[in-house]
């Protein structure tokens, strides 16, 4: 595959929600971006959909879900993010559906961001793999609740909960994505971006593979970084609102 140059990102923007469906999909690349952005005074809010308690093969769900929960919340401590949010939907069986736009639009409503960011929604991986699905469902419904946050006539049920529209979401930046067009250069904050996937050592270690952190992420961000035109580089896919 012909690995396009990719555009400086603008970072015209003051505060983000970042909205994916696991603990560790933002630490798998969007973490070292976010990293550098709270350093920069920038405010970034967590939500996610599940609490990833399907997602170690040797622990029961139950037990899962407050490890995973943990490591999430320690992970964005790492990065200067102190709100993390769970929606609390079952892990590995995520819909896109009207519910879940809705949940995320209150959040949207709630939180007031500039900017969105989410996780890739394409059924390939960027490396070419199968995407997972509720990845798929989730950054979907991400993309489309940044729109409907701002039409008082979807969901209008939410206006009588107190969550007036709002338009302020500009663009939607999607991160893991084979279309990426954009990528930020995060020079050292790659190594924020390396302790903050760390935090889901219990994660790490159910996986069985041996992946390092360090040299995982390391490796990607430099592969980005040619074709940025720097050491460390990490990847969105952009679209405005
Ligand atoms: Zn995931």
């Amino acid at each position: 595959m012909t690995q396009q140059q990719l555009q400086p990102l603008e970072e015209n923007w003051e505060t983000a929600l970042a909205i994916v469906a696991h603990p560790d999909d933002l630490e798998y690349g969007a973490a070292s971006a976010i990293a550098k952005w709270t350093s920069e005074g920038k405010t970034v809010t967590y939500l996610l959909v599940t609490r990833g308690e399907a997602g170690i093969d040797g622990m029961d769900p139950k037990e899962t879900w407050d490890v995973r929960t943990q490591e999430e919340i320690d992970s964005a401590a790492v990065v200067g993010v102190n709100v993390v949010e769970f929606l609390d939907y079952q892990d590995g069986v995520v819909e896109y559906s009207p519910a879940l736009r809705k949940d995320i639009t209150r959040a949207i409503r709630n939180h007031k961001p500039d900017l969105v960011i989410t996780g890739n929604f394409h059924t390939r991986l960027a490396g070419g793999r199968t995407n997972q699905a509720d990845h798929r469902a989730v950054g979907l419904a991400a993309l489309d609740s940044s729109r409907d946050a701002g039409n008082k006539w979807i969901f209008p049920e939410l206006v009588d909960e107190g969550f007036e529209p709002w338009k302020g979401v500009k663009r939607v930046l999607v991160s893991g994505s084979p279309l990426a067009t954009h990528a930020v250069d995060v020079g050292e904050f790659i190594y924020k971006g390396v302790e903050s996937l760390e935090k889901h050592d219990a994660y790490i270690k159910g996986l069985g593979t041996g992946m390092d952190p360090e040299m995982f992420l390391t490796m990607n961000a430099n592969a980005t970084g040619s074709r940025l035109g720097c050491d460390y580089a990490v990847s969105f896919e952009v679209y405005d609102i």
